[in-house]
């Protein structure tokens, strides 16, 4: 039975109870951050280093539950526990990085404009207050996780509202914090989407807003109005561009793997391939001897390639976008299929050729383990078709000739674009990652991730002592001929100089 002020998550590939978590109401939302907010003014006043240091807590506390960690993700959200392994490795690593980087980026800058050098002058990153971060079901850890460490490095506090379909993974990230941060610097404000309204609205300083286009839409709208910066993530219909000179056992099994990782849940998975008629035969086969090959089955396993479907709407969209593919006309290589087995939910790795352009499936996001080939008649056409979606998150190009596959990649509209490769390369911590068009915009990872989650300022102080500036009132007519007389000498030509110089 359903209590009205919790929730509860059930693991997509048995069926079973997981947990149940409280919906945090608005006013408790707003308790959350005013608690953040307090405890934000000590942190944000350590020096970089401190803070930085302060994190190794949380490094400790994340080895040491990294299996912990990894279970809740594989029963909640059902990807393999290989990927969710990896997911913490990589996190850990993302941690060591912001930390390590830290100083330097956050740290003091000097510089010396040219028409202010009777001054000092100082460019300081500071700490924005609290930042709200809204994550989405499908990376519940690294998605969370990666925007708070940078947030909190910076010197922020964070206000975290998971997935209402991975809760508990959201508690157990607050508990990693809890144990190594000062008190209240981190929340987590379990619920819906009325708790990630009740944060976006709540006065905070910043939001971090992965999930979909739609609901990004309403909370940039929301940032819009009140001023409030936002980063966005959103969603994805990426594609992979197979040239006829590609590697094709290369490119079959790293395009089976870029579309099925997380049984195709992931904003960066592979759903379009554009492969060049000369050799599309030779590597349909190969891609299909590849997907055949995966084995679907619960995350628990470690031999599970594929695993589970994480809700029933996610589910159903798959289905429907099948559907109308095959309604109109699309062929099934491979798969087409859901498997109910034991209370779980899954579906089968999925090729579908004689795509068209129509079809649900090439247009809008599936977000499940379902690949679309269309054949075309060059590289042109390829990127022209791979840039007419309204998605610009990642893509990949797959050929031998590197030189040709980078001048292409410059062409596509997309954060990230990966030759011989897809979606691993957007992952790494020290990359900035996100999207363009209706895929979002801001980054997190790398530098960028860090410097966004800060306000940059300028400070300065005179080096010498005067009474006046030049550039005070009274204007005059002496002032604006040197003034004319400086535009001219700096930036004019040998002829506009000299000009100057007699007064013309
Ligand atoms: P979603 O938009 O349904 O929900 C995301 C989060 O927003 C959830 O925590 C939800 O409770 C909250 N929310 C919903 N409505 C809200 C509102 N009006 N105000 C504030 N918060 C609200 O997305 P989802 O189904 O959880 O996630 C899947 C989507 O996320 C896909 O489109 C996927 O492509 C995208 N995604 C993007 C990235 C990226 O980095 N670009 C990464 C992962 C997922």
């Amino acid at each position: 039975m359903h209590d009205i002020a919790c929730m509860e998550s059930y693991d997509p590939a048995t069926g079973e109870l997981v947990g149940r978590a409280k919906i945090v109401s608005p006013s408790e939302v707003r308790e959350a951050v005013a608690r953040a907010r307090a405890a934000q003014v000590s942190w944000g006043r350590l020096p970089v280093r401190a803070r930085a240091k302060a994190m190794v807590e949380v490094k400790r506390a994340l080895v040491r539950r990294a299996d912990a960690l990894a279970d809740v993700e594989v029963k909640e959200q059902g990807k393999s526990r290989f990927e969710a392994y990896g997911a913490v490795l990589n996190q850990i690593h993302l941690l060591n990085y912001m930390r390590r980087i830290a100083p330097r980026v956050l740290g003091p800058k000097k510089a010396f404009p040219l028409f202010g050098l009777s001054r000092v002058h100082r460019i300081v990153r500071e700490p924005l207050g609290v930042v709200g971060v809204i994550a989405p079901w499908n990376f519940p850890f690294t998605l969370s996780f990666e925007p708070m460490v940078a947030a909190l490095i910076a010197g922020n506090a964070v206000v975290l509202k998971p997935s209402e379909y991975a809760s508990q993974v959201g508690l157990a990230i607050g508990a990693l914090f809890e144990t190594a941060l000062p008190k209240d610097l981190v929340q987590v404000v379990t619920g819906g989407a009325e708790t990630g309204r009740a944060l976006v609205e709540s006065g905070i300083d910043k939001l971090v807003f992965t999930g979909s286009v739609r609901n990004g839409r309403k909370v940039a709208a929301f940032a819009g109005e009140k001023l409030v910066p936002v980063t966005l993530e959103l969603g994805g219909k990426d594609a992979a561009i197979v040239l006829e000179d590609a590697d094709l056992d290369r490119a079959a099994a790293g395009i089976a793997w870029g579309a099925n990782l997380n049984a195709g849940q992931a904003c960066l998975s592979i759903e379009r391939v554009y492969v060049a008629e000369a050799i599309a035969d030779r590597f349909l086969d190969k891609l299909a001897e590849n997907v055949r090959a995966l084995r679907l089955g619960p995350g628990e396993s470690a031999d599970a390639d594929v695993g589970a479907i994480t809700t029933e709407a996610q589910l159903e969209i798959i289905k429907a976008q099948v559907a109308d593919a095959i309604g109109k006309g699309a062929r099934i290589v491979t798969g087409g299929s859901s498997v109910e087995n034991g209370g779980g939910r899954f579906f089968q790795p999925t090729i579908l050729a004689d795509v068209t352009d129509d079809m649900l499936l090439m247009k809008e996001e599936t977000f499940g383990p379902v690949l679309g080939v269309v054949r075309v008649k060059s590289a042109e056409e390829a990127i022209a078709r791979t840039n007419a979606s309204s998605f610009g998150l990642t893509a990949s190009v797959w050929t031998r000739d590197l030189s040709r596959g980078r001048a292409l990649a410059s062409e596509i509209k997309a954060g990230d674009v990966a030759l011989n490769e897809h979606a691993a390369p957007a992952g790494l911590a020290e990359i900035p990652w996100g999207g363009m068009k209706d895929s979002g915009y801001g980054k997190t990872r790398g530098e960028e991730g860090l410097v966004e989650m800060s306000a940059t300022k300028h400070i300065s102080w005179p080096r010498v002592r005067s009474k006046r500036e030049m550039y005070w009132f009274p204007y005059s007519a002496q002032k604006l001929a040197k003034l004319r007389l400086a535009l001219h000498m700096l930036y004019g030509t040998w002829r506009d100089r000299l000009l100057a110089l007699r007064g013309k």
